[in-house]
């Protein structure tokens, strides 16, 4: 598809670094891409004075048709809908700020913080959580000084795991990526670190042997990404997880549930059994948090557990993800299961639902 096919045969287009310095930061060359009217470009053109726009080659790729509907088209593409007022929507719903004790660093959970490392991207994906953040001037910045949220680690013992995420924290370079992890290693507390990355999925060519052996050199480390549609499982996408995987790097996979773009079972059945396949465990199925900007993309939380139920009748259990939703401001994550408990007999039994709808009982223990 043009304009990729001829970008494939370019030498650079298996090297990160060349993925990243052509990655697609015009709202106009998307437009002209997908052939839309004068109207619908200015309209783009418009959403991305406030929300930018970044995507690699790679990713903009895997699209099957030059289509603002398509799965992977939908989740870069400035859509005007995110500058429509909504109710529920804030910059920041899950109050991040408010727990932010230091710059970088947010402690909510006794035993462990998140440490937003760097606003850099290598895709500006158009249901981030983080989008209040988006801005040229974010994104170029220099790495942020740890010392402060290394301090408050160092003085809180009770933290033994810690999140590094963003932005991309494996856009960071690499003396400070490494530099990090080797500060976070020496502090006798942290068992584990956990980076956030949707690298494997948008520029899997990052995630080199060399790269992966110097992440799992150090502390335990474990890799959350995030796939949202099957198509974005590729053979790079198995390349770069074997090398995380053979670098003993767990990696599991955390969805947004997106309107359009993955609320039906066939998708996420594909989705997570491709997952598998991968070696990649589903993790969480993440109901949209109310982002300002995002309404379009949300489903509802009772649409997202229908379509859990669903998959649990369809694939094994090993590719359910646990479906979740973060509580707005800073209530926490909360998860929920479909009930399959329908009723009890007068002796205690409990009678359950089974896979077609049907009620069984379960016999209680008797002495
Ligand atoms: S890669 Fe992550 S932090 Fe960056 S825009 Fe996408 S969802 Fe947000």
């Amino acid at each position: 598809m043009e304009p990729f096919d001829t970008w494939k045969q370019d030498p650079g287009w298996t090297d990160w670094r060349w993925q990243l310095r052509h990655a697609v930061r015009d709202p106009a060359v998307l437009s002209r891409w997908l052939g839309l009217t004068p109207a619908a470009a200015a309209a783009v053109w418009r959403t991305a004075q406030r929300y930018p726009v970044l995507a690699t080659p790679y990713y903009l790729a895997l699209a099957e048709h030059a289509d603002p509907a398509d799965p992977i088209v939908r989740q870069v593409l400035p859509d005007p809908r995110e500058l429509l007022p909504d109710a529920d929507g804030s910059p920041d719903p899950l109050a991040e700020g408010r727990d932010s004790p230091v710059p970088g660093l947010i402690h909510r959970y006794p035993d462990r913080a998140l440490l937003v490392a760097t606003q850099r991207c290598a895709v500006l994906c158009r249901h981030c959580l983080r989008k209040r953040a988006w801005s040229p001037a974010a994104a170029d910045a220099p790495p942020a000084d740890f010392g402060p949220a290394l301090a408050y680690l160092r003085e809180h013992a009770g933290i033994r795991e810690v999140l590094i995420s963003g932005g991309d924290p494996l856009l960071l370079p690499e003396d400070t990526l490494f530099g990090l992890l080797a500060a976070l290693q020496a502090l006798p507390q942290i068992e584990i670190v956990r980076l956030g990355s949707r690298l494997p999925v948008v520029l899997p060519q990052r995630l080199t042997p060399e790269f992966c052996a110097r992440l799992g050199a150090g502390l335990p480390v474990w890799l959350a990404t995030q796939f949202n549609h099957p198509r974005e499982l590729t053979p790079e996408t198995a390349q770069a997880v074997g090398n995380l995987l053979r670098a003993g790097i767990p990696v599991v996979n955390q969805t947004v549930l997106l309107r359009g773009i993955n609320d039906d079972a066939p998708t996420l059945a594909a989705l997570c059994t491709g997952l598998l396949r991968q070696r990649v465990k589903p993790y969480y199925l993440f109901h949209g948090d109310p982002v300002a900007g995002t309404l379009h993309f949300r489903t509802g939380v009772e649409a997202g557990l229908a379509l859990l139920e669903e998959l649990e009748r369809s694939v094994s259990g090993l590719a359910v993800p646990a479906f979740a939703f973060d509580l707005p401001g800073g209530g926490g994550k909360v998860r929920l299961e479909p009930s399959w408990r329908c009723g009890a007999l007068p002796d205690g039994t409990v009678v359950y639902r089974d896979r077609q709808g049907q009620p069984r009982p379960y016999p209680a223990p008797r002495p």
